[in-house]
């Protein structure tokens, strides 16, 4: 078992887990934002027969839809009710070619090394104490090669206006104390982190929120929230 946790982030989204696929609930932005990381991904990667893994997989939203594309998907989290709730959900609508696991990404570094053909880590790496050590976690997972997929929030003043006095309190489109600024992660810092553990940089994409339209896209603009994807040097 790894320490690289915060007892209090894994009761606080799985205090939720119930609510997880309410699309209108608490959640409503990561469904929102679904499609468009599933399509970042596939840029990169046909998903056709690869193994995936889904890091701090939550209720399995994107782990699922991986697999609904044709991939054989694992997600792992440090929460027991979310791992049931991302279970259930799979055999509600059948989806049989998606697996849960409540393990640590170090662990499961230690014993499958070099085993995913890629590898997801969204919205997850805010929330641990040492993002570096999961960041070579997904590296180690990954086959030479493959690509790693993360996505976080960018520690700009911008991202505190949006991301949590918008999106937190005047907009509701997050639980109040979702996030903490001091947790976000610039991509320079990223791509650093993911540099020293033999992760080179393909591509980065913000995921943008119009209130107007009140709808996500992908675009230039990475300065709130952004994914990124790195290739595995061989
Ligand atoms: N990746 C999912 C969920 C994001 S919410 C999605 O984007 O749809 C953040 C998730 O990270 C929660 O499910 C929480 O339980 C999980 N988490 C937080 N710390 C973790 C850790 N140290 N190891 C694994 N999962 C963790």
């Amino acid at each position: 078992m790894t320490d690289n946790v915060h007892a209090h982030e894994i009761h606080k989204f799985g205090s939720m887990a119930e609510r997880w696929w309410d699309k209108q609930g608490e959640f409503k932005t990561l469904h929102a934002v679904n499609p468009l990381r599933l399509h970042f991904i596939q840029q990169y990667t046909d998903l056709a027969g690869k193994r995936v893994l889904d890091v701090g997989c939550g209720g399995g939203i994107l782990t699922e839809a991986l697999a609904q594309n044709g991939a054989e998907s694992l997600g792992i989290d440090l929460s027991g009710d979310l791992v049931d709730v991302a279970e259930l959900h799979a055999l509600e609508t059948g989806t049989t070619t998606v697996n849960y696991q409540k393990i640590a990404v170090e662990k499961l570094a230690a014993e499958q090394p070099e085993s995913f053909d890629f590898v997801t880590c969204m919205e997850m790496l805010e929330h641990v104490p040492d993002a570096g050590s999961i960041v070579s976690a997904c590296a180690k997972l990954v086959k030479p090669d493959g690509m790693v997929f993360f996505s976080t929030l960018n520690r700009k003043p911008k991202a505190f206006l949006l991301a949590i006095v918008a999106a937190e309190y005047v907009l509701n489109m997050l639980p109040k104390g979702t996030h903490d600024f001091k947790t976000f992660i610039k991509p320079s810092e990223l791509s650093q982190t993911a540099r020293a553990a033999g992760l080179e940089l393909q591509g980065m994409i913000g995921i943008e929120y119009n209130p107007i339209t009140q709808r996500f896209s992908l675009g230039k603009d990475v300065d709130v929230n952004y994914i990124a994807a790195f290739k595995k040097q061989a």
